[in-house]
């Protein structure tokens, strides 16, 4: 999985800006408000593109 962006797209609304990325260890939405640990929303981020390729690559 690619992980551009993941760090600073919100895993709870999908909003991509650098502008949530408020520190290296910490994550809030602008659009949304949801916070995170930025590690942890990135994790989330990486999980949710895996597991949409795997259905995609079982559906071919
Ligand atoms: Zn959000």
């Amino acid at each position: 999985v690619n992980p551009a962006n993941t760090s600073r797209t919100c895993s709870r609304c999908g909003h991509c800006a650098a502008e949530n990325r408020v520190s290296q260890a910490v994550f809030r939405c602008t659009a949304c408000g949801h916070a995170a640990h930025a590690d942890v929303n990135a994790a989330r981020n990486i999980l949710r593109a895996g597991l949409a390729l795997r259905r995609a690559a079982q559906a071919a």
